[in-house]
């Protein structure tokens, strides 16, 4: 592998035109691969004139079978809502920030991010089969675009491999499953040579934007002593279909874990009936655990996609009464500064009187629970 090899490129590639694996390729192909492809879709005069605007901040790329979901009769479809460009993306509100996590001021070496002392991210690509127009790290995405290249990994590995207390690393980015095969297997063999390595986690868009590249071929570049575990990102029951149903079939088949991330979005999942539907189908049709709800981080343009907290601890309050734990995500909110994800809520805890405790039930009622520890 030389240097940014990426699937998009690697479709490009007239060479590869008798790859067995042409599903994806197609895919990539026939979706929407730069703005100006965004001419031919049915846009709204509002979309069309800020579509140069948006791209300059960050890149539109939708694969087709994402583009297939979008229904161009309803201007609030919430496919469209996720990846095509608006003008409210272009106003920028006071206070918002170009990095709202804070991944750079932790990271001590290129292209990794450590802030919990037993896990790390690693960033193995700056680049996504889809872009999200909502994306918390589109400045960075936009800023440093790279592909993979073997190279450019080699402080971090090094890194890694010094620090003994790290446990488990998280391959995010951009989008790690938007690699070439062999560059996983590289990766994922890298990762498995330093022994205090336990879990290698993959943060993707793929098996909802791109279910077709969930092949084989993948599942087993990442076959090996690691636990693998996958994390999704579905933001609506919309974006499971039969091909993403295949998708997490293979990569369980192949013994992943796979959990689900969503982004709290106003417009898109921001009621209790689409995020119940949304919960319930990962985990009864897909076998995808709901692990967290995030709130709107502060990236830049995104103020009317957020809703406030107030609105999500009252959903997640009525997930918590109607979803079984299994199917319940955690509602958390990435700090500032690196704060770190900490849960919003719902709060259960009315107060305490020594050593009785006022705790609200699932049906509203408060109730008394009083401590008594043996000594
Ligand atoms: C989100 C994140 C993690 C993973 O956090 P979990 O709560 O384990 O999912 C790890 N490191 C950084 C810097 C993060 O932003
Ligand atoms: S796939 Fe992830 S990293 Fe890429 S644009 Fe979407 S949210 Fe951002």
């Amino acid at each position: 592998m030389t240097s940014d090899a990426n699937l998009h490129d690697i479709a490009t590639a007239e060479e590869r035109a008798f790859n067995a694996d042409a599903a994806w390729q197609d895919d990539v192909r026939q979706g929407v691969r730069h703005a100006r492809d965004l001419a031919s879709l049915p846009l709204s005069p509002g979309e069309r004139a800020a579509a140069h605007g948006a791209a300059a901040n960050h890149k539109v790329r939708i694969p087709k079978a994402y583009l297939d979901l979008i229904d161009w009769n309803d201007p609030a479809d919430p496919i469209r809502a996720q990846v095509i460009p608006s003008p409210e993306e272009l106003e920028e509100a006071e206070g918002e920030l170009g990095d709202p996590i804070a991944d750079h001021d932790f990271s001590p070496v290129p292209r990794l991010t450590h802030r919990h002392a037993d896990r790390v991210l690693l960033f193995p690509t700056y680049q996504c089969a889809v872009y999200c127009r909502f994306c918390f790290r589109k400045e960075s995405l936009t800023a440093i675009g790279r592909g993979y290249a073997r190279e450019a990994l080699e402080l971090a590995l090094a890194y890694i491999a010094a620090h003994p207390e790290i446990r488990e690393v998280i391959l995010t980015g951009g989008d790690p499953l938007s690699l070439p095969d062999k560059a996983l297997a590289e990766i994922f063999a890298r990762i498995e040579a330093i022994a205090h390595v336990r879990l290698l986690r993959i943060h993707t868009r793929v098996p909802v934007a791109l279910p077709s590249r969930i092949t084989s071929g993948l599942v087993e570049a990442l076959q090996g002593r690691l636990m693998v575990t996958v994390v999704t990102h579905f933001n609506h029951a919309r974006e499971i279909t039969d091909a993403t149903e295949a998708a997490c079939r293979t990569m369980r088949q192949a013994g992943f874990v796979l959990l689900n991330q969503s982004v709290l979005l106003k417009g898109v999942n921001d009621t209790v009936e689409v995020l119940e539907e949304l919960c319930r189908e990962l985990m009864y049709r897909l076998g995808v655990k709901p692990y967290y709800l995030h709130h709107g981080d502060l990236a830049r343009g995104m103020a009317h996609r957020r809703t406030t907290i107030a609105e999500g601890q009252a959903l997640a309050g009525a997930l918590r009464a109607r979803l079984s734990g299994i199917c319940n995500p955690v509602y958390v909110l990435d700090l500032p500064e690196g704060g770190g994800k900490v849960p919003l809520g719902p709060c259960y805890v009315e107060g305490r009187d020594g050593e009785t405790w006022r705790l609200r039930g699932l049906d509203g009622e408060v109730r008394t629970y009083t401590e008594i520890v043996g000594t």
